[in-house]
Formats: structure tokens, sequence, C-alpha cells
């Protein structure tokens, strides 16, 4: 590398009070030491477990190869933070591992901005982590807590518990098929994997550019629903994040819980530039429908709500604003999609698999 290993780290991810004055993930009461040792070392609330979860993001594979390197940095942290709130956990710190081609600065200038730009959302301190020369490839460790008693988990849905979801579905699909129709216009060599996913047609193509901008936004740059899964805490009974499309993700908290599902089609929570685009026609309407349900990639919260505890969300309107009733858990195992209440068939959605 042309900069040292120290060097790179200490210019772009070490924060303290002499660079960066008054930065707030400085002296964070969990890091009783930071960068600089051997390890950190991090305390934990008391009466709190410490939760872990970890994710790498490979070039080409989780992100085209072209993509900005602050959105890269944003989603490599982003798809951690979220994994912690479908925990119900609160962020403590993170840990970066980063494999690069080359060191090049303007990439890491403009990785560690996209990176800082999501961690000082939630005052999150990087407390360690490693650099290494290859294909690019991103790691993160995130570390949060919560007292055992609300840490969400997949297998404790009850049957009548309300099924819902946090903000909207499906605009990263729709953001995806925008991103690989500009990627193919550049003419630029595509993995394998990706060409199965759907290219943005014209309605899409047409959209405003607000609303092409937004659905993009919320491909390379998730929300992490960390005040949600806190806001829950209490009140819901199972929970997970929305990795892989809701139908998937459902069905493995189905699974885990031993029961099954009616899902209605006609709520699942669709933000406003996807709606412009479904009111194009019946195919975009079917295709918006087929992004909600089926689309990865969006990192929202899917959760599971006993009814008693649903009503008493009403008390508390800035948590309940953010979620939809999408369905109910039935005794009946399996899903079933519903219209209006009526059964539906479901023909054709990519990324389905019975269980
Ligand atoms: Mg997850």
């Amino acid at each position: 590398m042309s900069i040292g290993e120290f060097e790179l780290i200490r210019r772009y991810f070490v924060r303290d009070k002499i660079t960066v004055p008054g930065h707030p993930s400085v002296g964070t009461p969990q890091v009783t030491l930071g960068i600089g040792d051997d390890a950190a070392l991090l305390e934990v609330p008391e009466g709190e477990r410490l939760v872990v979860t970890t994710d790498t993001l490979v070039a080409g594979r989780h992100f085209l190869p072209n993509a900005d390197p602050g959105d890269i940095a944003w989603k490599a942290l982003a798809v951690n933070l979220s994994d912690l709130a479908a925990m119900s956990a609160t962020p403590l710190a993170v840990t970066l591992n980063l494999t690069l081609p080359e060191a090049d600065e303007s990439w890491l200038a403009a990785f560690s901005t996209g990176f800082w730009n999501l961690a000082d959302i939630y005052e999150l301190p990087l407390v360690g982590g490693d650099t290494t020369r290859g294909p690019l490839s991103v790691t993160i460790t995130a570390m949060g807590s919560v007292e055992q008693r609300y840490a969400l988990r997949r297998s404790t849905a009850q049957i009548g518990d309300v099924i819902c979801a946090t903000g909207t579905l499906g605009d990263a699909g729709a953001g995806l098929a925008l991103a690989l129709y500009a990627f193919k216009q550049a003419s630029l060599p595509l993995a394998s994997d990706a060409t199965a996913a759907a290219l943005a047609d014209e309605a899409l193509l047409n959209l405003s550019d607000d609303h092409q901008d937004y659905l993009l936004d919320r491909l390379n740059r998730p929300s992490p629903r960390i005040n949600s899964g806190v806001g829950v805490r209490g009140f819901a009974s199972a929970g997970m994040d929305i990795s892989d499309g809701l139908l998937q993700d459902l069905g493995h908290l189905l699974a885990a819980s031993g029961v099954g599902a009616e899902l209605e089609i006609d709520n699942l929570p669709l933000s406003d530039a996807l709606k412009a685009y479904a009111r194009t026609s019946l195919k975009a309407h079917a295709q918006a429908r087929d992004w909600a349900l089926s689309a990865g990639d969006d990192y929202e919260l899917l959760l599971t709500i006993p009814p008693d505890k649903w009503q008493q969300l009403d008390n508390t309107p800035a948590i309940k604003s953010k979620l939809t009733a999408i369905g109910k858990v039935t005794k009946t195992l399996g899903l079933r999609l519903t219209k209006q209440g009526k059964a539906w068939e479901h023909e054709g959605l990519a990324g389905y698999q019975h269980f």
C-alpha cells in the first residue's frame, strides 16, 4: 500500500479530541479503551446482554463494482445495525475490516465519510479493525446491548399476533432495477447472479428524478430501524429484519416459531415513489407488489405483536406510526396470501419458497 496501515487508520478512522474537536463518539461511556492498544475494552450497561453481529460485503456480489465508496461504507454499517435493531438492541460500538486492492486515498476519503455519516447518527465509536490488501471487501462487526427479556427472537411468535413491518417495502428492489439499468447502459460487466434481477422498465425510468433518487437511496443507504427496534421493547413477541425479501424472511420466522400466517397484500406499505410507479400500468402494479413481497435489501423490521399490545401502542403514536399491520399469525401452518381478505394466488414470485 502506498500509505502504511497505521497511517491509513489514523488518517481516516481514528477520531480523537485533537483531530475532531467535540466529536460525539470520543469518550463515549461504553468505551473504556478504544483504538491504539491490542484490543478495545467495552462496558455493557448493567443488567444488559452484549449483542454481536457481523456481515461481509464483497464487490460484485453485494454491490456493483462501480458503487460509490461512501454508499458501500454506509450500507456495510447499515446492514449490521439493522441486525442489532432486529434484536431490539441499542448499538454500542463497531469494528471494521477492510480489504482493498490498493490504498487509493480519494476512495478511502469517500468511504470513511460515508461510514461516519451513518455512525455519527448513533454516536457510534469505531473501536478496532484491520486492513489487508486483496479484492475489495468490507466486514463490519457491530456490538449492542439489550436486557435479555427484551431481546427479540424469531422463534417466539404467538398465534393471533399482528404481523407488522416498519417503513415501506419494495423500494430497494426498484432501486436495484434502476441501478442495474444504469450499469448496463455503461456496458460494465455484470456478475452472473445479478443478471437475474429485473431491469428498470420505461415506466420506472420515466418517474420523476426525486422518485428515482429516493428509490436508489433506499438501495444504497438503507436506514437501520434502531429507534423502532428499541421502541417495541415489551410490545413485540418476535422479530427479525427483512434482508432477503418479506416472504422469505417471514417464512423463516414462521418456521422458527412453528406457526403459520395470513398476509394481506393490499396492506403492504409502499412508498410514494413506488406507488407512483405502480399507478402507471397493471404490469407495473404487479411488479411493485412483487418487489414489496420478494425483493431483498429493504432492511425494515418484521415484527409480531400480540393484539392487546398492538392496541396499547396507540398510546405511543411516535412508535406506532412507523408500523403497518400486514397480517396475522395463525395456527394453520404455511403462509397464505389474501387480497381484501380473500385467498390470492401468487404465481411466479421470485425468491419465494414454499415450506
Ligand atoms: Mg438479519
